[in-house]
């Protein structure tokens, strides 16, 4: 399969034949910049509630600036450890995003750019990395939550949490209904779309299978 094709095709099919593809629409299967933005819009906007209220904390002296340069040097070095590390190991791994060895860089609608860190893992996530991951995202939208407040940045805790709601909200109804990593704790992609795409992936059906699941 050429490079481009690869770069827009997560499937054993050829690019130019997605249109005749009766999955065509009904999953994030191909790299599309829409899917991109719907994602990461309610994620920034609740980050830059979080950092404003900890900026608005500092300048109005509720923070000190050993509570400021604390916060925020932990939670870049946990984003760093969770995306490039953690994350992708025990989610990206098992996403046929990762699939592709002449590609070193995930290419998919919300982790874009991420250095694929360890090998390709077509199986299912484990029952210990569907925890793992859920304990992982709740610090990474948490961590921030608790700081505001701790520091009695009650409107920004309020407003946060608020966004992070419609974050997840989004989410679910935007990208975990379409997205191809299935194992994925959040995924809800009907069970007849995951059974037609694996008959399109025939390394990812040999694996799934191979764990027990059942085509119908
Ligand atoms: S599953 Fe279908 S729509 Fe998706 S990339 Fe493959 S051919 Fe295209
Ligand atoms: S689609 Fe999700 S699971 Fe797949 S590589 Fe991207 S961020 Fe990871």
């Amino acid at each position: 399969m050429k490079k481009e094709n690869l770069r827009q095709n997560i499937c054993k099919v050829e690019a130019t034949s997605c249109q005749n593809c009766s999955l065509n629409g009904k999953l994030m299967c191909k790299f599309d910049i829409k899917d991109t933005i719907y994602f990461i819009i309610p994620v920034l906007s609740a980050w830059i509630a979080m950092v404003a209220g900890i900026l608005h904390g500092f300048i109005s002296g509720g923070l000190n600036t050993f509570q400021v340069v604390f916060f925020f040097s932990s939670y870049i070095a946990y984003l760093a450890f969770f995306f490039q590390v953690w994350e992708n190991k025990i989610l990206c791994s098992h996403c046929p995003y990762y699939a592709f060895e002449v590609e070193k860089k995930i290419k998919c609608y919300a982790n874009y750019g991420i250095y694929k860190a360890w090998k390709y893992n077509p199986a299912p996530m484990s029952r210990s990395e569907k925890i793992q991951f859920i304990i992982g995202i709740s610090l990474f939208a948490g961590y921030p939550l608790v700081f505001l407040f701790l520091a009695q940045m009650y409107i920004y805790f309020g407003i946060s949490l608020i966004l992070s709601i419609i974050w997840i909200v989004s989410m679910h109804f935007l990208s975990c209904s379409k997205c191809p990593n299935f194992s994925c704790p959040l995924n809800t992609v009907p069970k007849n779309i995951v059974d037609e795409y694996l008959r399109h992936n025939i390394v990812m059906r040999k694996a799934w299978e191979g764990q027990g699941y059942i085509i119908d």
